[in-house]
């Protein structure tokens, strides 16, 4: 056992500094690859929550609202150098808290680099405009940090995550708090850690592990938050929202999906099953853009399911500390059970296993793990072709024609993501074009990439982050107007 993975005990970050949880009372974490603790985490509660909120609002009106961009930048750009420095030790423990494969969690924390990097360099770019105005008056908009941010976020991706919602914060020149999932604080905690040493001041960064439904609902309604960023569940999102609307905060939500693969049969068949394999397995499917639904053209259905189950089986599943490792663990008991539910329950509807569908046995049993499971024979109104499995599963269900792939793809309630194949470049900008979701590969399982909006229609949430326009939704904007004029201005000639 190494350093970073001996059970180790974590307090909550506030104000620059760790610190004991009022109560008193810490939770432990555990390896979703043998369900052994390995961490005991402190569990904030309301009056912790409200010193966190406490020291952002002071954070705010502090020394980092007088930093110059640039140095902002040059923080920002710090915590990117020292997140790369750590990379192993934190890929290590994210992957011994989330039941990621290893490679998985070291390219994201690559990418959590990227991420602060891209907004680094963001900041010096942050500005309003003059504007066209009538004679005698100097119009002008200025751009200005929202505030107090509470962050609330998944367990599925911890890191990549928190960068996600606190790099575009730090670039606008909010101050935050991040309520990691209770199952993965841990890489959390050492993110506000790490800001802390790249110049951050105390209070600008607080991490507050604990029951979302107790203080992430407290922030949600709290009047010293000025934003709220969430990520997760739609019925999460819903009752934020509403929380939220007590003091009208401004809220940005990332929520659930149920992302289509549309394969033409004029794609190369070949890459498209490797992409889709990708696309749905990658992370054990517990991605919110997961590609979960394969639409299939009939007249190549035989050809493509066959190279995709070929593919599914294929994957290596197991040890997530092994390199070699495709498809990690499931993050619990309970959803694995969530996620094997469904399996019978398309089973029940009429799909027909075409692989995986069961859990692993042997050594692996003490963990989380579910083969790869392809369900054929779906049709798209069936409970596993619209509700959010969040787990290893694809459902295929053929078409007939572009009208018909169009029609089925988008017919969910979801919005989130969606990846066309084919090699026909008009018909993919056509398809793109039609396609109801936030984000759209072609030919492609990769969509995300710093600079690349992300973010749903439809119940899959609005907002978009990762991108320039992410700085929109962490900045107010200011209108001045300015009277330039000589003669004194009154209007009522009194
Ligand atoms: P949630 O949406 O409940 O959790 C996401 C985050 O919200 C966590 O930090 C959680 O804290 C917090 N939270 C929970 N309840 C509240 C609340 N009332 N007010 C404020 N914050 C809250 O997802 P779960 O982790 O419970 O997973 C449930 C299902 O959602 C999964 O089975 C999966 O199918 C799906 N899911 C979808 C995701 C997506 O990105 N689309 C991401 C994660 C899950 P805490 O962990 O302490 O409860």
């Amino acid at each position: 056992m190494t350093t970073a993975t001996a059970k180790k005990s974590y307090d909550l970050f506030i104000n620059g500094e760790f610190v004991k949880p009022a109560s008193g009372e810490y939770h432990d974490v555990v390896d979703p690859s043998t369900n052994e603790p390995i961490a005991s985490v402190g569990a904030a509660g309301i009056h912790d929550a409200d010193l966190a909120v406490a020291a952002a609002r002071a954070a705010l009106s502090g020394k980092w609202a007088t930093l110059t961009p640039a140095r902002r930048a040059r923080i920002i750009n710090k915590v990117a150098a020292l997140i790369g420095e750590r990379i192993g030790e934190l890929a290590e423990l994210e992957t011994r808290n989330s039941g990621k494969t290893i490679s998985s969690a070291k390219s994201e924390i690559g990418q959590v680099v990227e991420d602060f990097e891209f907004y680094a360099g963001a900041v010096t770019k942050i500005m309003g405009n003059t504007i066209p105005a009538p004679p005698n008056f100097f119009n002008y908009s200025l751009k200005e940090p929202v505030g107090v941010c509470a962050q609330i976020i998944p367990w599925n991706y911890p890191l990549l995550m928190a960068a996600w919602k606190v790099a575009p914060a730090l670039a606008a020149g909010c101050a935050v708090i991040l309520k990691p999932a209770s199952p993965t604080p841990l890489t959390a905690l050492m993110l506000g850690q790490i800001c802390t040493e790249a110049g951050c001041p105390p209070g600008v960064v607080n991490v507050l592990p604990g029951p979302g439904a107790v203080i992430g609902a407290h922030l949600a309604g709290h009047p010293g938050v000025d934003k709220i960023a969430f990520t997760g569940e739609t019925t999460t999102g819903r009752t934020i929202m509403e929380l939220a609307a007590s003091t009208i905060k401004r809220v940005t939500l990332e929520l659930g999906g149920k992302s289509p693969n549309v394969v033409f049969a004029d794609a190369d068949l070949e890459a498209a099953a490797a992409g889709a394999c990708h696309a749905i397995f990658y992370n054990a499917g517990q991605s919110c853009d997961a590609r979960s639904r394969i639409l299939v053209e009939a007249s190549a259905a035989d050809e493509f399911v066959k190279l995709f189950v070929g593919k599914a089986r294929a994957l290596k599943v197991g040890d997530p500390m092994d390199a070699q490792t495709h498809v990690g663990a499931i993050i619990s008991k309970k959803q694995m059970e969530k996620i094997e539910g469904y399996i019978g329950i398309g089973q029940q509807e009429g799909a027909v296993v075409a692989c995986g569908g069961s859990r692993l046995d042997g050594a692996l049993a003490r963990g989380n793990f579910l083969a790869p499971t392809v369900l054929d024979n779906v049709n798209n109104s069936m409970r596993v072709a619209q509700e959010e499995i969040f787990g290893p599963v694809a459902v295929i269900t053929t078409f007939q024609d572009e009208k018909q792939a169009l029609a089925m793809a988008n017919d969910t309630i979801y919005g989130l993501a969606a990846s066309v194949w084919t090699k026909d470049g008009s018909r993919a900008q056509r398809v793109a074009a039609g396609l109801r979701a936030g984000g759209v590969g072609i030919n492609t399982p990769f969509s995300i990439f710093p600079g690349v909006p992300f973010g749903g229609y439809k119940q899959s949430g609005f907002g978009r982050e990762l991108a320039m326009q992410t700085l929109d939704l962490y900045t107010e904007t200011k209108g001045v107007v300015m009277y330039t004029g000589v003669k004194a201005i009154n209007p009522f000639g009194v």
